[in-house]
């Protein structure tokens, strides 16, 4: 039996419509939190150059549609940038954020160099180029203005935790996390105010969410969150990784599948409860 009463959060990027991968999981979210919880939206706008307001209409029409209400305000991460901020600047205080100034065919040409070409978790490993620039060079390049992104010093972080980092998975049971495969994580982009793993824990701490419910393509990325929320003192919450909707040729359901948005099956004539049958168990 899932546990309830939770608060939980639907967390979408407004990239394109809903389909029914989304629609699971907005009713995981909703389903954990009936019996005294609260179920809460938030908008992860921070892909500037992707997210569309129109977007951003379409998904509350669609989760409206299914029968699902929120505490109004919705979160918008692109209205969070000072949360962030603390965040980072508590990270760096700690001697555990440096910038890095690499650009992406900078770093695969150097992961090609060597020997083991070391992947993680999230692809390529970064190899730390520009945590070995000498102080003089980096503050040059930072006084210059030069693009850059800011990546966590994994190594010293984890100097820092003392015992397991576990949490509860509803449904894979106690994890204990294991951050170190994901090398040096990106904490800021270049070009946004944080990366997903910041952001993502900031606001769920900030949202006061006890068990956040997100799709089992985000399993992974849990030993980062978990690390984070350690190394900010941020409450854990427990996770569920559910289950993805796939197509016919067993692909997980993208943006692009227009066919299963939300708002097609509306148009063909569907009703929510047929969107909700076709999904159980939720
Ligand atoms: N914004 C993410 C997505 O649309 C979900 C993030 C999360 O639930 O942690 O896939």
């Amino acid at each position: 039996m899932p546990s309830l009463g939770h608060h939980t959060r639907f967390a979408p990027s407004p990239t394109g419509r809903l389909h029914l991968g989304h629609a699971l999981a907005a009713l995981v979210a909703w389903e954990r939190s009936r019996g005294g919880g609260q179920f809460l939206l938030r908008i992860e706008d921070l892909d500037e150059g992707r997210s569309r307001v129109e977007y951003e209409l379409g998904i509350a029409e669609d989760l409206r549609w299914l029968g699902l209400d929120w505490p109004q305000p919705s979160m918008r991460q692109s209205q969070r940038g000072l949360a962030y901020a603390d965040a980072l600047r508590q990270l760096a205080d700690q001697g555990l954020v440096y910038p890095c100034f690499c650009t992406r065919s900078e770093i695969a040409n150097e992961v090609a160099r060597s020997a083991q070409a070391p992947h993680g978790p999230e692809g390529l490993l970064y190899p730390g180029t520009c945590l070995a620039l000498p102080e003089k060079e980096r503050r040059g390049r930072l006084e210059r203005g030069d693009a850059h992104a800011l990546r966590l010093d994994m190594k010293a972080a984890l100097k820092l935790v003392a015992g397991a980092l576990c949490w509860k998975d509803e449904l894979r049971g106690i994890q204990v996390a294991s951050p170190a495969a994901f090398g040096d994580v990106v904490l800021a982009r270049k070009d946004a105010l944080a990366s997903y793993h910041l952001a993502v824990v900031v606001d769920d701490a900030s949202q006061g969410v006890t068990l956040v419910t997100r799709g089992e393509d985000l399993f992974e990325a849990t030993h980062v969150h978990r690390l984070l929320q350690e190394l900010l003192g941020l409450p854990v919450p427990d996770y569920e990784h559910h289950r993805l909707i796939c197509d016919e040729q067993g692909r997980r359901l993208a943006k692009r599948d227009e066919s299963r948005s939300l708002e097609q099956l509306r148009r063909e004539g569907w009703s929510p409860q047929q969107v909700r049958e076709a999904l159980m168990p939720i």
